[in-house]
C-alpha cells in the first residue's frame, strides 16, 4: 500500500515539538500533524501537489492556548465598541479619551470604555462619577478597570440603569461598583447579537496574529449564542472551550450537560465561580491587610461566599461532571478554594483548576498537589510586581516578592497552565515576564513557559491528546516565529509571529509594515 502523500511539509527549522526535544521538519495531512523530524524525512512524504514551505531556519512550534481568556470583551474593544483605555497614561489622558468619544457620538449615547489602570497613572487615583459628569454631562459613560472587577459610571448611566449592591459592591457617590454589581449592571446594557459575532471575528483575527488557536474562555448567555451563530456557519476559526458561570449551573445540569460537550472548535467547559475580586480592586481575599488604607472596604478584602456556600456549589458541580474553575487571587481566598475542592473529594482525574492563585500559601500548594489541581496562571500580571508597583504599593515588600510564584508552583509538581486574561493578550509578552521575572519565585525556564502556555493549557482543557505539542496525531495548530525564543530570553517580547496555521490551514501571515 503506498502512502497518500502530506498536503504541505514545512522543512528547514528549529522544531520546538514542548514533549520530545528538537526537531526541524513537520508534515501535515488532513489538518493534523503526520510526522516530525529531519528534514530528508519529511521530504520523502511530500508529493507532487505537496505544498513545501522552507522555513529557513525560522522557529517551529505548537501554536498558543491560552487558558483564561475574555474574548468578546477584547472584540469588542477591536471593533470600537469599547473604548480602550488600556494604553493611557495619565487619568487626564483617559477622561480626554472619553471627551473626544462623547464628541463623536453625539449626545445621549453611550460610551463603554475598559482597561484603565490608576496604579500607573501619575494621579494614582481611581475615576470618580464627577470626572465623568464633567466631561460628559448628557451621555450615559461606564467605564470597566483593566481587571474587570471595577466599574465607574456618570449619573447619566446611574439613570439609566438599576444597581441594588451592598455598599462594599457600589459606592453611589463615587460612581463605583464592584465585583457582582458590576455584572449586574453590565447585564443590563449587553451589546446586540450582531456586535457580538462582529466583535468575535475581530478577537479571533487579533488571536491567529498573536500565535493563539485555542482559548479557554468566560462566557455569558449571549457570548455562547454568538459563538454557535459563527460556528454553525463554519465562521469560527478558533478553538473555544466556553466556561460557564456557576449562576447557571443549575439549569445546565437540569437539562443534563456536563463538561466538554461539543465538537473540536466549539466545548463546554467548566463551572467558573468567583471567590474574591483582585489586588487593583482592593477586594482579593486576604489572611493580613492590605498595607495602604482606603475607606469603606475591609482591610483584608472580600471572599463572596462563606465556606459552607462554597462547599456546596462546588460539590453540585464536581457531583454532576463540571469540571472546576475556580477564581482566587488572595491566600485566604485561595484557602477557601482549595478546601471546597478538598470537601468534594475532587481528585487529579478532575483536574480542577484555581484561576490566578496568585498568593498561594506553601501549605497551600501542598494541598493543590494533593488534589491534582491545575494553577491557571497570567505571567503578564507581574508588570504590576516590582518596585512602585501596584503589588508592592498593596501589599508590602515581602508578599510582592512571593505573587504571582510559577516556579514555586512548578518545584510543588502542580500543573501549571499560562493565559492572559486580556490583559493584554499576548502570549509573547506574558513569557517575557515570567522569564525575565524579577524574583526567584515568579521565574521561569523559556522552555518551561513554553510548555505552560501550550501543552500545560491543553491538559487543563482535557486537550492534552489533541493539541499543545508536535506529534503525529494531533491538530496541526502550528506558528512560525521570527526567533527561537530559547536563543535570547531576555528578547522574548519582541519576536514576531509569522505564520499561524490551524488545523493545517494558514490563517495568518504577517505582512512587514511598509516603511
Ligand atoms: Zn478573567
Amino acid at each position: 500500500m503506498t502512502q497518500m502523500p502530506a498536503d504541505r511539509i514545512l522543512i528547514n527549522g528549529v522544531a520546538l515539538t514542548i514533549s520530545k526535544g528538537r526537531a526541524q521538519a513537520l508534515a501535515i495531512r488532513d489538518g493534523r500533524i503526520e510526522a516530525v523530524g529531519r528534514t530528508a524525512d519529511i521530504r520523502v512524504l511530500a508529493g507532487p501537489q505537496t505544498e513545501v514551505i522552507d522555513l529557513k531556519g525560522k522557529a517551529l512550534m505548537p501554536a498558543f492556548i491560552d487558558a483564561h481568556m475574555h474574548l468578546v470583551s477584547q472584540g469588542l474593544k477591536e471593533t470600537g465598541y469599547i473604548l480602550d483605555l488600556s494604553e493611557t497614561r495619565s487619568l487626564s489622558e483617559a477622561l480626554e479619551r472619553v471627551r473626544e468619544a462623547v464628541k463623536e457620538r453625539g449626545e445621549g449615547v453611550w460610551v463603554r470604555g475598559r482597561g484603565w489602570d490608576e496604579s500607573i497613572w501619575p494621579e494614582k487615583r481611581y475615576l470618580t462619577r464627577a470626572d465623568l459628569d464633567r466631561i460628559a454631562p448628557k451621555n450615559p459613560v461606564a467605564l470597566s478597570r483593566v481587571d474587570g472587577h471595577m466599574l465607574i459610571a456618570n449619573s447619566q448611566a446611574l439613570k439609566l440603569v438599576s444597581v441594588t449592591a451592598d455598599s462594599d459592591e457600589f459606592d453611589p457617590q463615587q460612581g463605583l461598583l464592584r465585583e457582582r454589581a458590576v455584572n449586574g449592571f453590565l447585564q443590563q446594557i449587553t451589546p446586540k447579537l450582531e456586535e457580538i459575532e462582529e466583535a468575535i471575528r475581530a478577537g479571533v483575527r487579533l488571536a491567529h496574529s498573536l500565535g493563539i488557536t485555542a482559548i479557554h474562555d468566560v462566557v455569558r448567555t449571549e457570548h455562547i449564542r454568538a459563538y454557535q451563530r459563527l460556528h454553525r456557519r463554519g465562521e469560527l476559526h478558533l478553538r473555544v472551550r466556553m466556561n460557564a458561570p456557576v449562576e447557571h449551573l443549575d439549569s445546565l445540569i437540569a437539562l443534563g450537560f456536563s463538561s466538554d460537550f461539543g465538537d473540536e472548535i466549539l466545548k463546554l467547559g467548566a463551572i467558573k465561580i468567583f471567590t474574591d475580586g483582585s489586588i487593583g480592586a482592593r477586594n482579593a481575599a486576604l489572611f493580613e491587610p492590605y498595607i495602604d488604607s482606603s475607606t469603606g472596604l475591609a482591610a483584608t478584602g472580600k471572599l463572596n461566599y462563606v465556606q459552607s456556600e462554597l462547599n456546596a456549589l462546588v460539590k453540585v458541580a464536581h457531583e454532576n461532571g463540571f469540571q472546576l474553575m475556580i477564581h482566587a487571587i488572595g491566600d485566604r481566598a485561595i484557602g477557601a478554594a482549595v478546601d471546597a475542592l478538598k470537601a468534594a473529594s475532587v481528585g487529579p482525574r478532575d483536574r480542577a483548576r484555581i484561576e490566578h492563585l496568585e498568593l498561594p500559601t506553601e501549605e497551600q500548594l501542598q494541598k493543590a498537589k494533593e488534589l491534582g489541581v491545575i494553577a491557571s496562571m497570567q505571567p503578564n500580571f507581574l508588570q504590576w510586581s516590582g518596585s512602585g508597583g501596584l503589588y508592592e504599593t498593596r501589599l508590602g515588600l515581602e508578599r510582592d516578592a512571593r505573587i504571582d510564584p510559577h516556579r514555586a508552583v512548578l518545584d510543588m509538581k502542580v500543573p501549571l497552565a499560562l493565559g492572559s486574561d486580556g490583559m493584554p493578550f499576548n502570549p509573547l509578552y506574558g513569557i517575557h515576564l515570567a522569564v525575565n521575572a524579577l524574583y526567584e519565585q515568579q521565574r521561569l525556564s523559556v522552555e518551561e513557559a513554553l510548555h505552560a502556555y501550550t501543552l500545560g493549557a491543553a491538559y487543563a482543557g482535557f486537550q492534552e491528546d489533541e493539541l499543545g505539542s508536535l506529534e503525529p496525531g494531533k491538530w496541526a495548530d502550528l506558528i512560525v516565529l521570527s526567533e527561537d525564543p530559547t536563543s535570547s530570553p531576555e528578547n522574548i517580547r519582541e519576536i514576531q509571529v509569522l505564520e499561524t496555521y490551524l488545523a493545517g490551514e494558514r490563517v495568518f501571515h504577517y505582512e512587514e509594515a511598509s516603511e
